[in-house]
């Protein structure tokens, strides 16, 4: 063989490991990095990806942001906030500590940020004292702003120890944090004491708030209510082939549509993880 010869071959190994590389992921790459943003009315902005999927609330008083995002779509979304504040004060609200929904904190200084209240040395340790929330919620907080009433509820462990949903009272708006990936198969994580039980829990609270319209997930599409008992159906199901594993196939092809990430997240991932955490 010459030399032209094993370049060419070389070449060719390369495309094609680039290429298969490039079709794997790509879906993760749109999912954690692309963003989408939409006006929901005059008053909320839902940006999606980026990293978590965020809200910006511009109230009579103050302007309120929900999760902050990875570094390119964290400044991004603080670019949009500050615009939108003009002279208001900002609050900034973490669903959970992971990076992609609380990076961006480091650009709010002097803000009230508000996390789910949880071992505070371990926040710490985790998120840098940059990105440190200055409040933390034990069980629940109600912020009137004006004409508007934000609730947010701290369930406690599900995805992580200090899973937060943040309620929207006057448009029924429930922004869920991590304890909903919609269509998406969930990230859990030893390190994050990530509970299958505790989450199915968590969702059943979500399930008994009255008045919910607009179900806005961590990751995925927003959408409505039955989002809610999706991912709940999705655990159940994950159980039943975790504990039976011949429903394992069945299960598998029964949540084939929702995205995948590879090396992280699958049906194959959660029912291993159910099976030894
Ligand atoms: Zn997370």
């Amino acid at each position: 063989m010459n030399w032209r010869k094993i370049f060419l071959v070389v070449f060719i190994i390369v495309v094609l490991i680039a290429g298969s590389a490039s079709i794997i992921f790509y879906p993760m790459y749109r999912f954690m990095f692309q963003e989408t943003s939409r006006d929901y009315d005059k008053g909320l902005t839902i940006i999606q990806g980026g990293g978590g999927n965020s809200g910006l609330l511009v109230t009579d008083s103050a302007v309120v942001v929900i999760d902050t995002k990875l570094s390119g779509g964290a400044a991004k979304l603080y670019k949009l906030a500050m615009e939108k504040a003009g002279a208001k004060k900002v609050i900034v609200i973490n669903t959970h500590y992971h990076g992609d929904h609380v990076n961006g904190n480091q650009f709010y200084k002097g803000s009230d940020i508000y996390i789910g209240d949880y071992d505070r040395k371990f926040l710490l340790a985790d998120m840098g004292a940059e990105k440190m929330p200055n409040h933390f919620v034990r069980d629940s907080v109600i912020l009137h702003l004006g004409n508007e009433t934000v609730c947010m509820y701290n369930l406690g462990q599900g995805h992580t120890m200090n899973d937060m949903v943040v309620l929207l009272k006057g448009r029924g708006v429930l922004f869920t944090g991590d304890l909903i990936f919609n269509k998406v198969n969930p990230f859990l994580k030893k390190e994050s004491n990530a509970n299958v039980d505790k989450w199915i829990g968590d969702l059943d609270r979500m399930l008994s708030i009255p008045g919910i319209a607009t179900v806005v997930p961590g990751h995925g599409e927003p959408g409505d209510r039955n989002m809610i008992t999706a991912m709940r159906d999705y655990f159940i199901d994950m159980k039943t082939a975790a504990a039976d594993p011949s429903k394992e196939k069945a299960m598998k092809e029964k949540y084939k549509d929702w995205l995948r990430l590879p090396m992280m997240t699958s049906p194959e991932a959660t029912i291993g993880y159910i099976r030894k955490p």
